[in-house]
């Protein structure tokens, strides 16, 4: 079904994200949520939404690069053109434009849900492998806080439902034995405890060390212990621990997993539009990584429930997610007081219930 696309618009939103108990990583303190609203409009009237996840410290970019990129080469590059298919418009993106992954993805998602509404169908019907999952578990990220404001953490989102826990872990001065010792103690043995370190290890002895320090509180994944660019030290890493190793920073696009899986430097992959460049990738990739036995399971920048909405529609629709066994980061309405979309997505008991409806399911409310 050919689409025929008559406008790009780029908007920056502000969102109010939680300041108690805001994510702090080894990258910093994700205290703002400055996005990119992307909506495209067909020759016959419909609308795609997308989100343009940003921050600078992961990608580079900034809602107002974001915002540049898409106004002045994307936006140009499509607007009148007709495709048969998204993978088309982004192919013709990638070969003009470098880098840039999350503005890309925002203008993909929309030509995703775009596609999909003019076709009067969920982007699941399109895509799934199997019956899609009614509910995703959560994984939640418990900033780099001492024992004690850890704990409190752990307690809220334990009785919120959430069964894992992420910890983000290396960040100096603080004793990550002592935080997550405390939260077994207080909790016990029930919640999944996972590490994601952001990169925070520089050599393999440290990663090593730091791993085998925490494994007696019962790690199930190690996330991204490494540095970005150290594919080599990450399958490193990975021979010397027994706990499974995610590949979140080391690896965005597809050819960043192509080497991945040559080195077999990870168990599970983390998967999300904006990292990959498109939703486009994001399937391609899943399909690659499922293909070599490994699994996947959804990232996250904190996306607003814009941004979610694919993502959802990713863990729930595909089988490369073993959802039960690696829960999601969907996380956002755990830090976000208000949803930016209508209908908002529901977190029950620990799980996001993906949304139904065409499209991706969801309207941008502002
Ligand atoms: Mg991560």
């Amino acid at each position: 079904m050919s689409l025929v696309i008559k406008h790009i618009d780029c908007r920056i939103v502000d969102h109010a994200v939680r300041q108690d108990g805001a994510i702090v990583s080894s990258l910093g303190r994700h205290s703002a949520s400055r996005y990119c609203i992307v909506t495209i409009e067909s020759r016959d009237g419909l609308f795609g939404y997308g989100e343009a996840t940003t921050a600078p410290i992961w990608s580079g970019e900034s809602a107002e690069t974001a915002t540049w990129m898409i106004d002045r080469f994307i936006g140009p590059l499509l607007t009148g053109s007709t495709f048969d298919h998204p993978a088309e418009a982004l192919a013709l993106v990638d070969r003009q434009l470098y880098g840039n992954p999350f503005a890309k993805a925002a203008v993909d998602v929309a030509l995703w849900d775009l596609w999909a509404r003019r076709q009067e169908k969920a982007v699941a019907d399109l895509i799934a492998d199997r019956r899609p999952v009614e509910a995703i578990p959560t994984r939640v990220s418990i900033g780099c806080y001492p024992a004690e404001e850890t704990v409190r953490l752990a307690q809220e989102f334990w009785a919120a439902g959430v069964r894992t826990l992420k910890f983000k872990t290396g960040v100096p001065g603080i004793d990550d034995v002592a935080r997550l010792r405390a939260v077994r103690e207080e909790l016990g043995d029930e919640p999944i405890f996972t590490i994601d370190a952001n990169g925070a290890y520089a050599s393999a002895d440290e990663a090593v060390r730091a791993v085998e320090a925490l494994e007696p509180f019962a790690l199930s994944l190690v996330e991204q212990p490494t540095p970005r660019d150290r594919l080599n030290m990450l399958a490193e890493v990975r021979r010397r621990t027994r706990t499974p190793i995610m590949a979140d920073e080391a690896v965005f696009s597809p050819a960043e997993l192509n080497e991945a899986l040559e080195l077999d430097a990870f168990d599970v992959l983390s998967i999300y539009p904006g990292k990959n460049g498109g939703f486009t990738h994001s399937l391609s990739m899943a399909a690659a990584a499922q293909a070599a036995g490994k699994a996947c399971a959804i990232g996250s920048n904190l996306e607003t429930d814009l941004g979610q909405a694919p993502h959802a529609c990713l863990a729930a629709s595909l089988s490369a997610f073993p959802v039960e066994t690696y829960a999601c980061d969907l996380m956002g309405s755990l830090f976000y007081s208000e949803s930016a979309v209508t209908p908002p997505i529901v977190l029950d008991k620990g799980r996001v219930i993906p949304p139904r409806g065409i499209g991706f399911g969801v309207v941008p409310r502002v």
